[in-house]
């Protein structure tokens, strides 16, 4: 009696459940961070922006003029790279060599820049291997666009979410607009068509729909809506490993 008593009040603490890995891609700008943020705070999971850190690198190639061609170049540029992430009031932050870049990367400019610097094998072999040692405790949930279908094909939960064009559009200006950055709607436009051409035809990795992943619209749901679903989703799994 002991013994079982022991079990189960073992069972409810939630730092001995079984955990899974949850892997959210999709399009540019359709909420997926957000999702992934709120989801992991949720569920008690370490959450990973996989963006961010294709974003950091963009932006050390930019600070320090790295040509995109010259493979011996961005070699030796990724050998000085170092990206971690910390909780900085509340926000998590992106660090590179250990200063704050959280506002940089985010800026027109490195998305400008971004999908061309994510096409690059190099680039991509390091952040995967990276993004691979962050999951292998498993209880994470990490956005971005190959993450179901390279960086943790074995994922318990997939989804690929999407959503209307001009509605990522408008979402994007506004979050940026807020962020204090001068941009056009038109200038965001063109540059969620450009990543996810991009994104999606370049030869290494590129953004699909995994075959076992849930395909998640989120056009006409609200922030909470979506993430009760993927909670529910999520939690269902979870309690079927427990
Ligand atoms: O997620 P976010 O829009 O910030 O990502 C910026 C860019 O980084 C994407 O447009 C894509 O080119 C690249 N990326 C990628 N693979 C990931 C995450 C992002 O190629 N796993």
């Amino acid at each position: 009696m002991f013994v079982r008593l022991f079990i189960l009040a073992d069972m409810d603490n939630p730092s001995k459940k079984k955990k899974i890995i949850i892997a959210i891609d999709g399009h540019s700008s359709c909420g997926k961070s957000t999702l992934a943020k709120e989801l992991a705070k949720e569920l008690d999971y370490v959450y990973v922006d996989s963006g961010a850190m294709y974003r950091a690198v963009s932006l050390y190639f930019d600070e320090h003029q790295i040509s995109l061609d010259s493979s011996e170049m961005v070699a030796e540029a990724l050998k000085n790279i170092s990206i971690s992430f910390s909780n900085v009031k509340g926000i998590n932050t992106t660090f590179l060599n250990g200063q704050n870049v959280e506002k940089e990367i985010r800026s027109l400019r490195i998305s400008d820049m971004v999908s061309d610097v994510a096409a690059i094998s190099a680039v991509r072999s390091k952040l995967v291997d990276e993004q691979q040692k962050m999951g292998k405790n498993k209880g994470i949930v990490m956005d971005g666009r190959d993450i179901g279908s390279v960086v943790f094909p074995q994922a318990e939960l997939k989804l690929f979410v999407t959503a209307d064009v001009k509605i990522r559009g408008i979402r994007r200006y506004e979050e940026l607009l807020e962020k204090g950055f001068n941009v056009s709607l038109e200038e965001i436009l063109n540059n969620l068509n450009k990543r996810d051409h991009i994104d999606s035809t370049r030869d290494d990795s590129p953004l699909i729909q995994a075959d076992d992943a849930v395909l998640l619209d989120n056009s006409h749901l609200t922030k909470r809506e979506q993430l009760q679903k993927v909670k529910d989703w999520a939690l269902e799994l979870i309690n079927e490993l427990n």
